[in-house]
């Protein structure tokens, strides 16, 4: 690509560009992104597919269903990845891999580089990656949920330089564009905030523009770890032609000047908090990263099960989400101690705990 310095990309397709109409894959759209695959990787840059589709090309294997169960869709999962998979092979002269991934695979470190180590030794020998979820071992906590997300997730253990989402619009729109006819289309953003999400629709509104929300979510956990990200229209083959002509088709998200370090990207935008620990009025704010000011005198309540080394949410009484950072102790052991605290037993062993979290990684979230 003329102006972009980039050796790998990632690049997330979406169920609509592959099976249109979920009567299985068709080429109408693949063709011009499988035309711009080959011309990146004639270019020297190493590309990582991330596919949707597997549903929607496993679905018309099932006849006529109108709301499909989750097993059934599981079902149709498992049928039609090997559909979108033989969709995407069928363009290309060289091999593709089948990468299936989980939150959990993210979440375990040793699953984590396992999964890098295995995409770094494909991209070695010229073989396509071509990763999507594992919607027949998912449920509810263990899934990643939507491909933007793992695309991002995808990226930043890939350490690749660019994202490119393609979606159903030319970019992110100030307001929705389907209901908006005054809308503009925001070519560049330099941060990521909350007039961002604001403009995708905001987390919890209906009037989302296709699915904008994750592709913001996705853009923020990309940039953080320092690649430029891009929405483009993944219908248009010119989307794809302004791509390799160095321009922005659509909208570009410019990579933080200073990338998150690897481990506190990983705690604010990966990890899950296996529980979480309340904090009382007492506490003395802000809360600092790398800090041991959170001791067990601060615990309220101790929520859910998890043991020391476990990710967890710091939250304040009235519901604020402080931080997430690794546990030091048990829930076990914090509600054992935190019991015997409030009893003022004088066991000194009891006061003595150390700091509840680990000083490596506090992901500082909302204060
Ligand atoms: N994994 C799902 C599929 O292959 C798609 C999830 C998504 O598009 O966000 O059908």
């Amino acid at each position: 690509m003329k102006n972009h310095k980039w050796n790998r990309i990632v690049l997330k397709v979406g169920s609509a560009l592959i099976a249109p109409e979920r009567k299985g894959c068709s080429s109408r759209y693949l063709l011009h992104i499988a035309k711009f695959i080959l011309q990146c990787r004639d270019m020297g840059i190493e590309v990582i597919l991330v596919s949707s589709g597997s549903v929607a090309a496993g679905a018309h294997f099932f006849g006529e269903i109108e709301n499909p169960s989750l097993p059934i869709k599981k079902a149709m999962a498992a049928a039609g990845q090997n559909e979108m998979m033989a969709a995407w092979d069928r363009f290309f002269d060289f091999p593709s891999a089948q990468i299936l991934l989980t939150h959990g695979d993210f979440q375990d470190r040793e699953r984590y580089d396992s999964v890098r180590e295995t995409i770094f030794a494909l991209l070695e020998h010229g073989i396509l990656p071509v990763v999507n979820e594992n919607d027949v071992v998912t449920t509810d906590a263990l899934k990643v949920g939507d491909n933007d997300n793992l695309s991002a997730m995808v990226a930043a253990a890939a350490d690749a330089d660019a994202l490119i989402i393609c979606s159903d619009i030319d970019g992110l729109y100030n307001k929705n564009p389907h209901t908006n006819d005054d809308a503009v289309m925001i070519k560049n953003v330099s941060a990521i905030d909350q007039s961002i999400y604001d403009m995708a629709g905001g987390a919890h509104s209906s009037v989302g523009t296709g699915g904008m929300q994750t592709k913001i979510e996705a853009a923020e956990k990309a940039t953080s770890h320092g690649l430029t990200t891009y929405i483009i229209n993944g219908f248009k083959e010119s989307s794809f032609e302004q791509l390799i002509l160095g321009n922005n088709p659509g909208t570009v998200f410019a990579p933080y000047a200073k990338p998150m370090e690897e481990d506190l990207h990983w705690m604010t935008h990966t990890s899950r908090a296996q529980g979480e620990v309340v904090i009382g009025d007492g506490f003395e704010y802000p809360l600092h990263e790398n800090s041991d000011q959170l001791t067990s005198n601060e615990i309220v309540e101790v929520v859910g099960e998890f043991s020391a080394g476990d990710t967890i949410l710091i939250r304040s009484d009235d519901g604020k989400h402080l931080a997430k950072a690794e546990a030091n102790y048990s829930s076990c052991l914090l509600n054992f101690i935190s019991e015997h605290d409030n009893q003022d037993d004088e066991n000194e062993y009891l006061h003595q705990t150390g700091p509840l979290v680990s000083d490596k990684n506090i992901a500082i979230l909302d204060q």
